[in-house]
């Protein structure tokens, strides 16, 4: 199947790099090849490298650079913060989290759960997609090691408010780890007087390449490496370091940190122009998270009595690539765990697509989703069993617009 173009409106999975990053990052595939812990010249120049990423990452997080280690993605970060809150505290065996985590973070506690040894509370979700600082604080006890909040949610872009989650973690003495993957270069971040202790990125959610990521480690956070090894990142993160990743990331933190302003407000427009157009186009839609702070970036937006799988397969037959909410990955079609956390009806969970932008889309993007989304929706709607009768289950729906 050869497209004339690429509508790519899923860059909340993955981002293109961008050419300043590949750029950046050649040199230390063909001339700068040499191992950063070698003792000769040519080991030492690299390792120049390294801390020109490690001071870029830091600046774009507010942090120090020795506060920051290079990992292999966020999934490897959000393992290594957990993990190292629970050696740090041996005796407690109670973990904080929310039920809309991404697997990185909710497997790790689903892991340590199945243990026996390790108690999880799983916060709620309201309606919309936030979290409730008062059950917070009503789940923390004596046994508590650590909290885990995501910065911002991968499917809706509902915002966390982990700045006040830290706060109050810190005032229990309980370490606190966000999951910043999809935070990161889309809003401000900046941990100069924050209370979090630990906080995962992921390079290719900002145009680096996939497979590298960074933890930032407040200095003076009891800390215990997930890889044993070697002693790279002083000794926090084994493993002879991925050099052009690392530049490359490094490189795309100070882009994101430069135009981070300019290009919320441009990906914002678009979201906008997209939401209000399916609104105004398409009847019966529900707004995921709509009454939430979100990521300027994203839209998850459910289609009563279809199936976001089968809108996904007409949209792509058009070039467009977005994602569906449904935990297809694991081989089932059930609703994904966000949805139904938020409690968002049956009909319209099924139906959920995500859209998201980054600052390679144009309006011509925008425009190509409006004028064929209708007529999908129409077709799949004429073929749907349900689309005649009622709703099977609740009608929880807050931002929904019947026409
Ligand atoms: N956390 C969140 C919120 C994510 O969206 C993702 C990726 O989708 C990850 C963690 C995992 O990051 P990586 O793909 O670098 O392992």
């Amino acid at each position: 199947m050869k497209k004339e173009k690429v509508v790519y409106l899923d860059n909340n999975a993955t981002t293109k790099v961008a050419e300043e990053v590949v750029c950046e990052m050649q040199p230390f595939f063909t001339e700068l090849y040499g191992n950063p812990s070698s003792m000769h010249y040519f080991g030492g120049r690299v390792q120049e490298y390294l801390d020109i990423a490690r001071l870029r990452v830091a600046n774009l997080l507010g942090a120090k650079p020795e506060e920051i280690i290079f990992t292999s993605c966020g999934t490897e970060s959000d393992s290594t913060a957990i993990l190292s809150a629970i050696k740090a505290n041996p005796e407690k065996k109670h973990i904080i989290t929310t039920s809309v985590e991404h697997p990185g973070v909710l497997n790790v506690c689903k892991y340590l759960e199945s243990s026996k040894s390790y108690k999880i509370t799983y916060l709620s979700v309201d309606k919309e997609g936030r979290i409730n600082l008062d059950e917070l604080k009503g789940a923390i006890n004596e046994h508590t090691a650590i909290i885990s909040i995501m910065w911002a949610n991968n499917e809706t872009g509902v915002i966390f408010p982990v700045e006040e989650a830290a706060k109050i973690a810190a005032s229990r003495n309980i370490l606190f780890h966000t999951d910043a993957v999809q935070a990161t270069g889309k809003i401000p971040i900046d941990l100069k007087n924050s209370k979090i202790d630990m906080l995962s990125i992921s390079g290719h959610k900002i145009h680096a390449p996939k497979g590298i990521g960074a933890l930032y480690i407040k200095k003076g956070t009891m800390f215990s490496p997930f890889l044993l090894g070697g002693h790279q990142e002083k000794g926090r993160r084994a493993g002879t370091e991925n050099v052009p990743y690392i530049v490359g990331l490094g490189m795309a933190a100070e882009l994101a940190e430069k135009n981070l302003k300019k290009e919320n407000s441009y990906v914002k427009k678009l979201r906008d122009k997209l939401e209000k157009g399916i609104i105004k186009t398409i009847e019966n839609v529900r707004v995921n998270g709509g009454g939430a702070e979100r990521l300027p970036n994203s839209l998850n937006i459910s289609f009563e009595y279809v199936e976001g799988e089968s809108i996904l397969i007409f949209l792509s037959e058009k070039g467009i690539c977005a994602s569906s909410g449904s935990a297809c990955t694991s081989g089932s079609l059930d609703p994904s765990h966000v949805l139904l956390a938020m409690r968002v009806p049956l009909t319209f969970a099924h139906g959920s697509i995500r859209f998201s932008f980054s600052v390679y889309n144009t309006e011509e993007d925008v425009d190509a989703v409006i004028k064929e989304l209708p007529e999908i929706i129409k077709k799949l709607r004429v073929i749907s069993p349900f689309a005649e009768g009622k709703p099977l289950f609740g009608e929880e729906c807050s931002v929904e617009h019947k026409h």
